[in-house]
């Protein structure tokens, strides 16, 4: 499942550049183009889900699988200690309508986008 426009689809596709970090199955980690913290990372599935409210179309393995990747992610950036943030609606600050998660560490700068 993609979406023409979102760009972190084409992100996924290699339409857009981006810094890539980690990669697994399914998985990316991205530097933040505007990064909040002395590292802001990505992570993007690449299963186009809106926002956390449909997290449950992850199977329990990809779900677990995802947050594995977080962890290994941070641990590979050299981060022991990280804030991990997901915003879920444009209310609570949601601007790129596909599920990711920040990974913030070292000196914070505010919250992101
Ligand atoms: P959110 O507010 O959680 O939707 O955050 C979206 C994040 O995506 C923001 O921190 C943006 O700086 C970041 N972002 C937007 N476009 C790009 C891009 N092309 N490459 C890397 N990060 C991006
Ligand atoms: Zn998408």
């Amino acid at each position: 499942m993609s979406n023409g426009e979102c760009i972190f689809c084409k992100i996924h596709r290699g339409e857009l550049p981006a810094t890539v970090v980690n990669r697994g199955d399914g998985l990316l980690a991205i530097e933040d183009i505007n990064p909040k913290a002395d590292v802001h990372l990505l992570v993007i599935p690449q299963r186009h889900i809106e926002t956390y409210r449909d997290i449950g179309v992850l199977s329990p393995d990809e779900a677990k699988a995802m947050l594995d990747f977080v962890a290994e992610t941070a641990k590979r950036a050299g981060l022991e200690e990280y804030r991990l943030m997901m915003f879920c609606g444009p209310g609570a600050g949601q601007t790129v309508f596909h599920l990711h998660w920040h990974i913030l560490g070292g000196s914070f700068r505010g919250l992101p986008a």
